[in-house]
């Protein structure tokens, strides 16, 4: 798959666009203010995978509180602005590396130039929003109500301005929750500009319906070659966000991180009792971020070929399996011992260290 040809962009010291691989960021879901939360929230999304995070910041205290978030954050910060200019000013004052704002809900165009000059002194990377709740009254009236071409029209708008104003460190989100108009108004917007696109569902939802949404329109999007940073939205914790990343663009082959394990859906084949085997396999590798591809298939009419491809593999018969090993059978095992076979081979693939883990 070709990837779309962008301007390479830096948030802090990652690189967006260009040749730098695909992002990953997410948002956290504390109050800024609560700068403990909020660095423990951080921790724990950078542990997961996170390269950027967005915090938001309605309130003057949530800019107060960026200091200290941005000094102790150990990747870049992103203040989530919306309405209020002040804090896009006093969220740079406090070293913020990026800013996200919808030049639609600043409201006067010299206020946005103003936001421009003061990033472009500070080395401050912003994101355009883009969504149907801020569009622009002349292309509302335009297109009657925020269709595709509404959105991509006031990106591009935007997008040209910040060009114009001497400002290239800028990337653009265009968001709708619904999917076909998302991924329109992102492939209209792509023909045009070079811009790094951030892209993502807005308010996909909760648990598996959120993910499916996401997995779908962020997927179809990878697919075409757009999208240089993603976010996956949840209502949920915003690590499952990140996993959730990690596991699309692994699936796309556009990045590799953690295990991937490749386990067959079972049928009346089976001999064995595999759900219990892949649960724990996946439980106990959860943590690990080295990029292992481990294959569990049932019975050998996938299996040789899956656990050829995989780094190690399980290929099931009656009451055992043959543990592959870099496409080669290492050792006949028994039903009882297949999991901790498995995870023995990982923890030596691993080293001594288990990757910081213990399995
Ligand atoms: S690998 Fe075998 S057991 Fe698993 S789904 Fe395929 S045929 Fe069925």
């Amino acid at each position: 798959m070709e990837r779309r040809k962008t301007r390479k962009i830096k948030v802090g010291n990652v690189e967006i666009g260009g040749d730098a691989p695909i992002v990953v960021q997410s948002m956290t879901s504390t109050k800024t203010a609560d700068i403990d939360k909020t660095l423990f929230q951080i921790k724990r999304l950078a542990e997961a995978g996170c390269e950027i995070v967005r915090v938001a910041v309605p309130h003057e205290e949530d800019a107060e509180a960026l200091e200290e978030i941005v000094k102790n954050s150990p990747i870049p910060v992103i203040a989530d602005i919306h309405f209020a200019p002040s804090y896009a000013f006093k969220s740079m004052e406090k070293g913020v590396h990026g800013i996200r704002i919808n030049p639609g809900n600043i409201g006067k165009e010299d206020i946005v130039r103003e936001i421009v000059e003061e990033a472009n002194i500070k080395g401050v990377c912003i994101r355009i929003g883009v969504n149907s709740g801020s569009l622009e009254k002349d292309i509302l009236e335009k297109y009657g109500y925020p269709s595709s071409e509404a959105l991509a029209e006031s990106a591009l708008r935007w997008a040209e301005k910040f060009d114009k104003w001497g400002f290239y460190n800028f990337k653009v989100s265009i968001k709708a929750s619904d999917v076909v108009e998302n991924i329109k108004a992102n492939l209209i917007f792509a023909r045009e500009t070079d811009v790094p696109l951030h892209i993502g569902i807005t308010e996909a939802g909760m648990g598996k319906k959120g993910i499916i949404k996401s997995s779908v329109g962020i997927g179809i999007l990878l697919y075409l070659g757009i999208g240089d940073t993603i976010r996956v939205s949840l209502t949920d914790d915003p690590v499952e966000e990140v996993e959730t990343a990690y596991t699309i663009l692994q699936s796309l082959g556009l990045r590799r991180r953690g295990i991937e394990v490749v386990s067959c859906p079972t049928c009346g084949r089976i001999e064995v009792d595999l759900p219990p085997i892949v649960r724990e396999v996946e439980e106990k590798l959860k943590n690990i971020k080295k990029p292992i591809k481990i294959a569990i298939m049932g019975c050998v009419v996938n299996a040789i070929g899956e656990a050829k491809e995989a780094d190690i593999g399980l290929a099931c018969g009656r009451g055992f399996a043959w543990l592959f090993k870099e496409g080669k059978p290492v050792k006949r095992v028994e039903e009882r011992d297949m999991a901790e076979e498995l995870l023995k081979e990982v923890r030596s693939m691993l080293g001594e260290t288990g990757d910081g883990h213990k399995i």
